[in-house]
């Protein structure tokens, strides 16, 4: 058993004719914020995700909202007070009287303090949790937030990018109705801060996809599986520079068949880090945008309520590019590969191709060394089987919606009804840790111990020669404008 075969890389295919509502979360704010001049995260890329979502016509296809900010009390639902208070109060005028708190909750090169940083932590927070909110309602099949998936925010820290973690917000969301959450994450790095949130509880199951060896965050081992009741309820796909398509489907497919096989997730997150792809900054992956969007693909045909996040990915004409076509996907729709005008267009010359191509590199993933983690991993999975606390029978039929579709729309546009709604609704019992008005209780989460399971080594995940490269890439791009 779990030998790797690689298998045949078939063009993706929809079924036009299948229904299935989505909820796309859009607040035009995302772009205006910036990071710092010259920082690999842009988040203008949503916003040039959104122009050419818009110019291909898929608002036709879904419903659009805007989602309520997430406020200090829902981010406390994971992260502490004291961490929140900080993020709501440092501006980069009153930095210097931070200086202690700028060490004690990481904020600095990686993480820098930017003006409106508090409000773009909350948009990304609350186009999660709005999500979820839908997605345990019935009120769509599908939520998706590209501001969203910033897996590497700590309980009490900030990391890799991310300050707020909206995935875990999401999640604890969905575990108001789900017994069983899964979470699959297809970033380049490692998905740390959500595995460490969930590290002990068996109500869900992380599964990350990532480059490992001396690469940020520096965790993710294979052996790395869970603790307590959490045992076999993380999964870790260490892989190396330069896997294709071809390679990646063929174990991210088996891996995920198997998880739904044992586990049965009654929802799923899939974390749809973008620089994954080939040719990006940061990453060092050769994956095409189908190599990428296969793995949305394959997710969505299991037809279990499912979130779509956002996530890394710094060569932003290609992740616009990758998260429109994935849009696409999820609406049943293949995307002509000739790009509509959009408010961008001029960014994805010379070709205006809704494509990224994969290049020449090196895979150094081997059919033996993919073997071994399939086969670790499959005989982990098969521990998970009778495990999870709360059994199918409980499972609770997600409410039916019976109100009609306007008057979804318009309370969906300003209100946070969705949490309210299942904040007097809540039908899952709280058997373990979720109570959201009990802090202590969900605080727990995360209160296992690092160290032994997780070393954390200091690392940053802008390498020391990214900003002379950058420099080296605008000259280039300079002189092809010349040329
Ligand atoms: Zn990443």
């Amino acid at each position: 058993m779990g030998t790797f075969q690689l298998m045949p890389f078939d063009p993706l295919s929809v079924d036009p004719s299948e229904k299935k509502r989505v909820a796309y979360f859009y607040d035009s704010d995302v772009g205006n914020y910036a990071y710092g001049a010259g920082h690999p995260m842009k988040p203008h890329r949503i916003r040039m995700a959104h122009s050419l979502i818009m110019n291909y016509g898929l608002y036709k296809k879904m419903e659009i909202y805007r989602a309520k900010p997430a406020t200090k009390q829902e981010m406390c639902q994971f992260h502490t007070d004291e961490y929140i208070d900080f993020l709501a109060r440092v501006t980069p005028d009153n930095l210097d009287m931070f200086s202690k708190e700028q060490i004690k909750f990481n904020v600095g090169d990686d993480c820098p303090v930017f003006d409106g940083l508090f409000e773009y932590a909350a948009i990304s927070g609350g186009g999660s949790m709005e999500g979820a909110a839908r997605l345990n309602r019935g009120k769509c099949d599908i939520a998706i937030n590209y501001a969203g998936g910033l897996h590497h925010a700590k309980k009490s820290e900030a990391s890799g990018f991310c300050y707020l973690n909206d995935i875990v917000l999401g999640i604890i969301e969905l575990l108001r109705y789900h017994p069983r959450v899964l979470y699959i994450d297809i970033d380049v790095h490692h998905g740390d801060g959500v595995e460490e949130a969930f590290y002990t509880t068996d109500r869900v199951m992380t599964c990350s996809f990532h480059k490992y060896g001396e690469f940020f965050p520096g965790t993710g081992e294979l052996r790395d599986i869970g603790v307590g009741k959490g045992k076999h309820h993380a999964v870790n796909v260490p892989l190396r520079d330069g896997i294709d398509d071809a390679t990646y489907k063929s174990i991210f497919e088996p891996v995920i068949k198997r998880i739904m096989d044992w586990y049965q997730p009654s929802a799923v997150v899939l974390q749809c880090g973008g620089d994954s792809l080939s040719g990006d900054r940061l990453g060092c992956f050769n994956l095409s945008i189908k190599g990428h969007a296969n793995c949305v693909n394959y997710v969505k045909s299991f037809n279990i309520p499912m979130m779509v996040l956002g996530g890394g990915g710094y060569t932003m004409r290609n992740v616009s590019r990758t998260w429109t076509y994935e849009t696409g996907l999820l609406n049943n729709t293949l995307l002509d590969p000739e790009l509509p005008y959009n408010d961008y267009y001029e960014y994805y010359g010379p070709d205006y191709q809704l494509d990224v191509r994969p290049s020449n590199m090196h895979n150094a993933n081997s059919p033996e060394y993919l073997s071994k983690i399939l086969s670790q991993i499959f005989s982990n999975l098969e521990n998970t089987r009778h495990t999870p606390s709360v059994q199918m029978n409980d499972v609770p039929h997600d409410l039916e919606d019976f109100g009609d579709e306007e008057e979804d729309t318009a309370d969906a546009m300003d209100t946070k009804g969705g949490s309210q709604f299942a904040r007097d609704n809540i039908i899952v019992p709280d058997n373990e840790f979720y109570d959201g008005d009990d802090k202590q209780k969900s605080k727990d989460i995360s209160d296992h111990k690092d160290g032994e399971t997780h070393p954390r080594p200091t690392m940053s995940i802008i390498p020391p020669d990214y900003y002379e490269k950058a420099a080296a890439d605008m000259v280039k791009e300079l002189e092809n404008e010349e040329s």
